[in-house]
């Protein structure tokens, strides 16, 4: 990586209200004090706070994500790794990386499958909330955790997921050739400028570029599986979700999950700046079923009769074009001596 491009996760700016007031609080006196604020800086401050304070994951939560659906999302995951893996000649040093772990689900599904695969990785979990390390130190006893990639142990091939990680880091929005902004109106928060809205997110691609930079010292692959594009686009892609329904992205800030839609494109420029491979994006539903969910769906159903149609219904939630399998995408970026993970066309 570049010595001018800014490292990611480093430790967020001091916050610039400190005490007891609440983060609606806190955003209301730094607009007074200093005038609207960037979309960035209003969705970094919300999901710091949000994130840092629940586990906003399940029934219970905001949100369902696909490894709370079912076991398979992750096993499938798994499997394209080992395989990975396997052909690109086993090396023994490998390391499991995954960013934004949330309860550690998806690495457990995917830690067995390729144990069975004869892979049994080092764990490096890249999170910031106090309250999902918790979680996860209980299904994940030997694990480590991090702030950002540059402290994993060095010098090893990297095996990295990152499912809904990118789509809570902050974006930009710009109207023409101007930033959209977070002003007060009264006691509310509301948009400055309105009309045509680009999104850039610089967060994001420094933490695909960083990605990108360490495949190229260390070897390996990494998933990227997130909802969003495959070409950068036009558009208002912000949402704010709490309890499973959406809800006004201004309103309650850290109290709902903010994110947008992924700009896969740009990530794999961010990438390109070193020269890693990119494969994909493809349609989640799509890998999925390449990877031999439909198989795995079977073998399960047959296991657990009574779970049958359970089964079957995770199964298309994750990859029916109308619910999950169409939106989200997968994309590879990979150390150029690595093969094409399975679930990729050449
Ligand atoms: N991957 C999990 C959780 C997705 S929720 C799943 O699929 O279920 C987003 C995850 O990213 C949470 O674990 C959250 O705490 C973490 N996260 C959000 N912003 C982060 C940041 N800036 N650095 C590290 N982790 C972050």
């Amino acid at each position: 990586m570049g010595s001018s491009s800014p490292p990611p996760f480093d430790p967020p700016p001091a916050h610039p209200f400190q005490g007891g007031e609440s983060i609606t609080e806190r955003l209301r006196e730094l607009i007074c004090a200093a005038g609207p604020i960037g979309v960035d800086v209003f969705m970094g401050e919300a999901n710091a706070h949000y994130y840092a304070t629940r586990d906003p994951l399940g029934v219970s939560g905001d949100f369902t994500t696909a490894p709370e659906i079912s076991q398979m999302f992750g096993e499938m995951v798994g499997a394209a790794l080992a395989d990975c893996w396997d052909r690109a000649g086993r090396p023994d040093n490998t390391v499991y990386v995954e960013l934004g772990p949330g309860r550690g689900t998806l690495a457990a599904d995917a830690l067995r499958v390729m144990a069975k695969a004869g892979l049994r990785p080092e764990v490096h979990f890249v999170e910031t909330s106090p309250v999902l390390h918790e979680i996860q130190s209980q299904t994940h006893k030997n694990a480590e955790w991090h702030e950002s990639l540059l402290t994993i142990t060095p010098d090893r091939p990297l095996l990295l997921v990152a499912n809904e990680f990118f789509d809570a880091l902050p974006i930009r929005q710009w109207v023409g050739g101007e930033e959209r902004q977070v002003k007060l109106e009264g006691e509310n928060f509301a948009f400055t400028a309105g009309g045509s809205i680009r999104e850039d997110s610089p967060e994001r691609e420094a933490v695909a570029s960083e990605i990108a930079a360490q495949l190229d010292v260390r070897g390996g692959v990494a998933l990227v599986i997130d909802y969003g594009h495959v070409r950068s686009g036009v558009g208002d892609t912000m949402q704010a979700v709490r309890g499973h329904r959406f809800a006004n992205v201004l309103a309650d800030p850290g109290e709902q999950d903010l994110t947008s839609h992924v700009d896969f494109e740009a990530l794999a420029r961010a990438a390109q700046a070193t020269p890693v491979e990119i494969d994909g994006p493809v349609e989640q539903g799509e890998w999925l079923e390449a990877l031999g969910i439909g198989q795995r769906a079977t073998a399960l159903a047959k296991a657990s009769p009574d779970r049958a149609a359970e089964i079957v219904a995770a199964q298309a939630r994750l990859c029916d074009p109308d619910a999950m399998g169409k939106l989200f995408k997968v994309m590879a970026i990979r150390h150029r001596g690595w093969p094409v993970p399975a679930g990729f066309k050449r």
